[in-house]
């Protein structure tokens, strides 16, 4: 079990189960030639495969092609089933900025095969996270920088005022499915940009100066 990285803070949460949006960004799903969902699409990553900052991204042998995707992550403070839009400010302890890797070969084919992503999220090392900041730091979520490079070149850069949903939606969305407990992360879906990443390519992540992810692939 692994707990969350605090920019300010030795609070002790245990990361509980992640959920991460898929097509919450129109240009995203263009460039997937994905239609966008009238209801938010999700999926389940597990825990396990959380890593910080200055760890590795490991390369799965299954892959042939791994891509990065650059994600706003909320971090859930209290629990809550059916929270209602205008609560759900309450139940978010703090946001990093996270990686929602893919091995993109392997989910085209579940695509295909109309089976789950499961495989092709859920290796180990597929989701590297920043420390957490407390959310008093960060009153709107709206106007949010996501920036990705590679190895120094831009890959994605754009603003969370592009998400089709508002974070308070999600929640509230989520949480008429599953029970939110403190501790568990919403990946809150890429913007345009996505692309490959290959074994010693370096990755830095931010959101704003607020928060830093770099890890590596090996
Ligand atoms: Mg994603």
């Amino acid at each position: 079990m692994r707990y969350y990285q605090w920019n300010d803070s030795e609070k002790k949460i245990p990361i509980g189960k992640i959920i991460c949006l898929a097509r919450t960004y129109r240009e995203h799903a263009e460039e997937m030639q994905a239609e966008v969902p009238a209801n938010p699409v999700i999926f389940l990553k597990p825990s396990s495969a959380i890593i910080f900052s200055g760890e590795s991204i490991h390369y799965p042998k299954q892959s042939y092609c791994l891509h990065h995707e650059i994600e706003l992550g909320v971090v859930i403070g209290k629990p809550g089933k059916d929270i209602a839009i205008a609560d759900a400010d309450k139940h978010v302890e703090g946001y990093c900025v996270g990686l929602d890797i893919t091995a993109r070969d392997l989910q085209t084919n579940a695509k295909q095969q109309g089976l789950p992503w499961t495989i092709a999220k859920g290796f180990d090392t597929f989701a590297p996270i920043s420390e957490v900041i407390d959310k008093k730091h960060i009153p709107h979520t709206q106007k949010l920088t996501l920036q990705l490079t590679v190895n120094g070149e831009q890959r994605q850069m754009d603003s969370t005022d592009q998400l089709i949903w508002t974070i308070p939606d999600l929640i509230s969305f989520i949480s008429s499915i599953m029970t939110l407990e403190r501790g568990d992360l919403i990946l809150t879906g890429t913007p345009k940009g996505v692309s490959e990443i290959k074994k010693g390519d370096l990755i830095k992540a931010t959101m704003n100066d607020l928060c830093t992810l770099q890890v590596d692939v090996h």
